[in-house]
């Protein structure tokens, strides 16, 4: 296990957190005259558990690592911006990412003024180990990397992942948003044995709650300890817990078995279309395709009510747009409207 108590914050590391009615008393249930809460019932008058242990311990069961490494967020979006703010030093400190990938690293980052190194994709989108690596210095604290990767589909394998993070003086995030839908599979279970290791993982893609706003972060004991204490005392709300826990008892499986059988169908049709140039293997819910044209492909689909991702202006995705795979109905309707296209 490496020793990561050299990279926190020196203010994070000495903060001394909110502590919530909630901490402070918590025997059997009474007469609670201590929160200022409203007495008059009405299903959200009271505020939520902070620690959100009964949600915890019900996604401990579905994704088999204690409730003492798994951190709530009100999306993953929160984790990434409390590990820059557990980590960083605001103008000190830096990140390295892999490009092109998800969006939201480089902007939590320029929020908390971190300066973000970004290491271009291999030719298949293949990871640049050595070049991460090699674009650290002494402040470089995290490294971000997205398996499968957000826009290009694909996967890293773990081994690839791990030894990474046993080479890397800092914190490795590995943003699992996709990995319901990939046969790697998740690496979310290593971290019990690596100190220097967050893995992400959401309710927004495969469980089917975008909406509702839940972001998992599993990592050490420590870590998790560190992002509880500086996020929002209660940043998941009322409404979320109940929902999100009503949710979890349907089963997502069949749902995940078709868009993946959904997937492959659409990139082999894809495949045959004359203006497509590429269509990328994916791991994740959605295809990266590279066609002629990608701008006038994207105004085409607009024209009939079919709204994609348009990548064409993202370094290392020109050409190329992102479509999300729908319901076979939506997903026949694409085909339809692609057939009638002529670049
Ligand atoms: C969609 C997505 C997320 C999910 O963010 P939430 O805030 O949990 O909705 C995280 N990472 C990547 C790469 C994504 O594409």
């Amino acid at each position: 296990m490496k020793d990561i108590e050299r990279l926190i914050r020196p203010n994070i590391a000495a903060l001394c957190p909110y502590s919530t009615a909630r901490d402070e008393y918590q025997g059997p249930l009474g007469i609670f005259l201590d929160a200022n809460e409203s007495p008059y019932p009405n299903g959200f008058n009271r505020y939520p558990d902070p620690h959100q242990k009964a949600l915890k311990a019900k996604l401990s069961k579905i994704k088999g690592l204690p409730v003492e490494n798994i951190f709530l967020g009100n999306g993953s979006d929160e984790a990434i911006d409390l590990v820059f703010r557990v980590f960083c030093r605001p103008g000190v400190d830096n990140a390295v990412a892999m490009a092109p990938s998800y969006g939201m690293y480089a902007v939590a980052a320029a929020t908390n003024d971190i300066e973000v190194r970004s290491v271009q994709l291999g030719a298949e989108f293949d990871l640049p180990a050595e070049a991460l690596l090699q674009a650290c210095d002494d402040n470089t604290r995290v490294m971000f990397l997205c398996s499968p990767n957000n826009p290009t589909g694909n996967a890293y394998d773990s081994r690839e992942l791990l030894s990474l993070a046993d080479r890397f003086d800092g914190i490795l995030v590995v943003d699992e948003a996709y990995a319901d839908f990939s046969s790697k599979g998740s690496i979310r279970s290593e971290v019990l044995g690596r100190s220097n290791v967050i893995v992400l993982q959401t309710l927004s893609k495969a469980y089917g709650m975008a909406g509702l706003r839940l972001g998992m972060a599993f990592a050490c004991k420590r870590i998790i300890e560190l992002m509880s204490m500086v996020k929002y005392p209660y940043n998941i709300n009322q409404a979320a817990l109940d929902k999100v826990s009503e949710l979890l008892d349907s089963p997502v499986e069949a749902q995940i078995r078709e868009i993946i059988k959904e997937r492959r169908a659409l990139a082999e049709y894809m495949t045959g279309l004359p203006y497509v140039k590429k269509v990328y293997p994916s791991d994740a819910n959605f295809l990266l395709v590279k066609v002629d044209d990608a701008d006038a492909l994207y105004d085409h689909l607009i024209g009939d009510g079919i709204i994609v991702r348009n990548r064409n202006r993202v370094a290392g995705c020109s050409g190329c747009l992102r479509i999300t795979i729908g319901l076979g109905s939506e997903n026949d309707k694409l085909r339809a409207t692609l057939a009638t296209y002529r670049a």
